[in-house]
């Protein structure tokens, strides 16, 4: 039973939403898809975790899967035919029949490759899904929406992709000038649709986050609309990454159960995903999230210390991520779901930027997940070593995964690295790898054609609200 001061008990179900921190009405799947962030600052987990679906170990397509995983997380909150249609745009624009195909590139080494949707990343999967769903969820209560969100590049691209020409909904991006990808920008910039808009911020990703905090505190923005954001901690998006540890699991067979999962880790979104699918019952052995430079979850459970230092850029950009907010959701199952421990912790961050983890949550961590991070030599250098040995180009998120899943015992069970972007999306980077720029797919091709649309802001919020309203 969920027992809360802000309402009669209910009992618990998957398809019912409590905080981490444990001070929020518990709500349905349409409202923490519309919500993103519970008002008390927590982060939304279901109340109870279902078990794996058996269909979705059966079923035939990626589809078929994905819509058995996610069946009992969103309940009786959205007509059943919503979800039908959100999971046949979940793999929409894919060119690989496959949707998230393993390759097998070492003994007992894998990698999932999961950048064969529109704009190459693996942020695609679940954001297309989550547009169909969050239409579907205003549709019925009759609301419209403003999404609010920055971004490093791939984010931005995934969402300008998926909700362009949503109804209900308009998405506002920040990007910090000059500071992303060429590639990345003309996503965000060239969709032609009028509900995306795109600002590049004279600033630091940082920058933009802090503007993007602060506008979604500001009411007056709101005009009768909901306003959200559409960042990893968005419970929709991270449902939608558990089902391709199900097609993962599904292509090792028997050596399932046996299996590592490396993740190359930035807001922490995807390896929760993978842990969300063991916890359902997907078999795998266990989870290794790996790091750039920007290693604060390596650091908090090596030294028991969570703290943020000011991010440094590398090359795998999407992971450049001071304080990964997902965390939270880790500390709170690991603490046997304390929401009063989760509240003190990430309160007591909040403000000082540095926590100490008690010991027994620390341990209880630390049997859940493991972390390493790699530097940017090592990172180059797997490149390189990848394209050797394979002839594949692999991008620097997939170099960092790939760097630490060589390091680990591959005696007892396959190791499966995450191959989360296209090479082609970072041409510099594999350039100075290997001394040449992987082709570009199909679906990043004719971008530089297309007519591009930003407008460029300082980096305070009376410049950006007028950029806005
Ligand atoms: C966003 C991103 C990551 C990090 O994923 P998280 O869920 O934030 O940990 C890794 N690689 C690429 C290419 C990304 O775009």
């Amino acid at each position: 039973m969920i027992r809360s001061t802000f309402g009669p008990p209910m009992p618990a179900a998957a398809s019912i939403y409590i905080s981490t921190r444990g001070q929020s009405p518990a709500v349905d799947f349409a409202e923490a898809l519309l919500r993103g962030v519970a008002p008390d600052g927590g982060l939304y987990v279901p109340s109870r975790w279902p078990a794996l679906a058996p269909e979705a170990m059966t079923a035939h397509s990626a589809r078929e899967v994905a819509h058995a995983v996610l069946r009992p997380f969103v309940g009786d909150a959205l007509p059943d035919e919503a979800l039908t249609r959100a999971t046949w745009r979940l793999t929409e624009g894919f060119l690989e029949p496959e949707v998230t195909p393993l390759v097998q590139i070492g003994p007992n080494l894998h990698m999932l490759e999961l950048f064969h949707g529109p704009t190459a990343a693996f942020k695609d999967y679940a954001m297309q899904m989550a547009a169909v769903l969050a239409e579907a969820a205003l549709k019925q209560s009759g609301q419209r929406l403003l999404l609010i969100t920055a971004t490093s590049g791939d984010t931005g691209a995934a969402a300008a992709r998926a909700f362009a020409g949503i109804e209900g909904i308009e998405l506002v991006i920040l990007h910090p000038l000059d500071r992303v990808s060429a590639i990345q920008r003309l996503q965000m910039t060239t969709t032609g649709a009028d509900n995306v808009r795109n600002l590049a911020v004279r600033g630091d990703f940082d920058d933009c986050q802090r503007l993007v905090k602060a506008l979604l505190a500001d009411e007056g923005l709101r005009d009768g609309r909901r306003l959200s954001s559409v960042n990893s901690i968005n419970w929709a998006r991270l449902a939608g990454q558990i089902p391709y540890y199900v097609t993962a699991a599904r292509a090792l067979g028997d050596a399932a159960a046996r299996a590592t999962y490396v993740v190359p880790t930035g807001n922490f979104g995807d390896t929760f995903a993978g842990w969300g699918a063991q916890r359902m019952g997907v078999p795998m052995d266990g989870l290794v999230a790996a790091t750039n430079r920007n290693d604060a979850l390596v650091r908090a459970l090596g030294t028991g210390v969570y703290e943020r230092t000011t991010a440094t850029p590398t090359a795998s950009v999407s992971m450049d991520v001071q304080a990964p907010s997902n965390f939270e959701r880790l500390v709170f199952e690991a603490s046997g779901r304390d929401a009063d421990l989760t509240r003190g912790l990430f309160e007591d961050f909040a403000r000082h930027g540095r926590v100490r983890l008690p010991d027994d949550l620390l341990g209880a961590l630390r049997r859940e997940v493991s972390a390493v991070a790699v530097t940017e030599a090592e990172t180059a250098e797997e490149i390189s070593r990848t394209h050797r040995e394979t002839g594949r180009v692999i991008c620097p998120h997939t170099a960092v995964a790939l760097t630490v899943a060589r390091r680990l015992n591959r005696r007892d069970g396959p190791v499966v690295a995450l191959a989360t972007a296209h090479p082609a999306k970072f041409p510099e980077a594999v350039r100075a790898a290997i001394g040449i720029e992987p082709e570009r797919p199909q679906q990043l091709q004719g971008l530089e054609g297309r007519a591009e649309r930003f407008e460029t802001v300082n980096a305070d919020l009376a410049s950006v609200r007028a950029a806005i309203t």
